[in-house]
């Protein structure tokens, strides 16, 4: 296993209340107690719009930065009604954006908002962590490349800012399923992703690339030996402080 930083950022989904600060407050303690580890790891956890102000009052934190879960993809404020745009969230507090979930892609955004919405976060001085990854169906047809292509091709531009996109390879099949793809094949595609990025872009920047869907405490072992693997996106078992930290320590073992 490299010594080079690991990101682990929890995405808390539609969960989560006033009194949750506490898990962020565990996790901060176990950070803070393991000086070997945490030169090692960058935890950021991606909670919902309500709690992101009080968070980060509440918990001033060397060791965890905090995030949100979407944002409008026009930047500051506007007529539309129910949003938000990057502008107000980073104001309040974030510092990090995941765009291009598969559940909001399944609510409506398509690739063009996407890339508005990346535009919108970058501009703002977001830190953006990108989600690609095909469907159990588009799997089966062996489709995978060819999505993946897609959504960076129509979401990304070579002049953004690629120190602050990470790109999350969350295959749809594994959000919340339990199920992981095998670790061989997960290679092939981090070195796929980032193979394509260099070579559409013409550039040796290449964002750091994350691994999202059912991570737990008892595989996360398993991926560490993915070369070029930057970190993982982890949503349920990021609302539990045990679980999190679980995760963190069977993936240094
Ligand atoms: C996610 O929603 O980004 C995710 C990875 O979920 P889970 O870990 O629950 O599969």
């Amino acid at each position: 296993m490299t010594n080079k930083l690991k990101f682990f950022i929890g995405n808390w989904k539609m969960f989560g209340d006033f009194g949750d600060y506490k898990i962020i407050k565990r996790i901060n303690f176990f950070a803070n107690r393991s000086r070997k580890l945490r030169k090692k790891m960058k935890i950021i956890l991606c909670v919902p719009n309500t709690l992101i102000y009080y968070f980060q009052k509440k918990i001033k934190s060397r060791f965890i930065s905090l995030g949100v879960q979407n944002c409008h993809h026009y930047e500051n404020y506007g007529p539309y009604t129910g949003s938000i745009s990057a502008s107000m969230l980073k104001k309040a507090g974030a510092k990090y954006v995941i765009l291009g979930h598969s559940e909001n892609r399944h609510e409506g955004d398509t690739n063009k908002i996407i890339k508005k919405k990346i535009l919108s976060a970058l501009n703002q001085k977001l830190y953006v962590i990108f989600c690609i990854g095909e469907t159990f169906d588009e799997k089966k047809r062996k489709k995978t490349f060819n999505v993946l292509k897609k959504q960076i091709k129509n979401c990304i531009e070579k002049k953004f800012n690629s120190n602050r996109i990470l790109i999350a390879y969350e295959p749809v099949w594994s959000i919340g399923s339990n199920k992981v793809p095998k670790v061989n094949e997960l290679q092939i595609i981090i070195n796929y992703i980032k193979s394509y990025y260099r070579n559409i872009f013409r550039t040796k920047k290449i964002p750091k690339i994350l691994y999202g869907g059912s991570v737990n405490h008892k595989n996360i072992r398993s991926f560490s030996s993915i070369s070029g693997l930057d970190g993982f996106l982890i949503g349920g078992a990021s609302r539990s402080s045990k679980k999190f930290i679980d995760i963190l320590i069977n993936y240094y073992k």
